[in-house]
């Protein structure tokens, strides 16, 4: 038991290692010249124009990256409190199946398809961009 966990430890704690180095990687390329330009590393010259077509490209896979780090920072605490491997919505243990495909698991199958396909009794109505365009807090490069 104990031994499994620290298995699964060890590969998330792998996983966010890499996450986080792809993450710098691409925070080094994209981040914006002009403003409080500091030399970095000196040696490459970048390349001005892919950079800025990249730029669009890489911040969705910041986006991406950053959400998958997220969830396995998230699963390492989960192991840190011993709440690993049980479901957050019933508390139901998860399958070992199913943490081995997916270690970062934080809901058991079934509530799982719940969310997916809106079935079940606990599905919330979200709530269908009533937001305006106005009040976007997002800056467009
Ligand atoms: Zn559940």
């Amino acid at each position: 038991m104990a031994t499994r966990q620290a298995t699964i430890r060890k590969e998330l704690e792998a996983q966010a290692a890499r996450l986080r180095a792809e993450l710098a990687e691409l925070a080094r390329g994209s981040r914006p010249s002009g403003i409080g330009q500091r030399p970095i590393d000196g040696g490459d010259v970048v390349d001005q124009a892919s950079a800025s077509a990249n730029r669009e490209q890489s911040r969705f896979r910041v986006a991406m990256l950053d959400q998958r780090l997220e969830q396995v920072i998230n699963a390492l605490q989960r192991l840190d409190d011993g709440t690993y491997g049980t479901c957050e919505v019933c508390g139901e243990k998860i399958s070992d199946d199913r943490l081995e495909v997916l270690p970062t698991a934080t809901l058991c199958v079934t509530d799982r398809e719940g969310l997916e396909h809106g079935v079940g009794g606990g599905a919330r109505p979200q709530p269908v961009s009533a937001v305006g365009a106005g009040q976007g807090g997002r800056r467009h490069g």
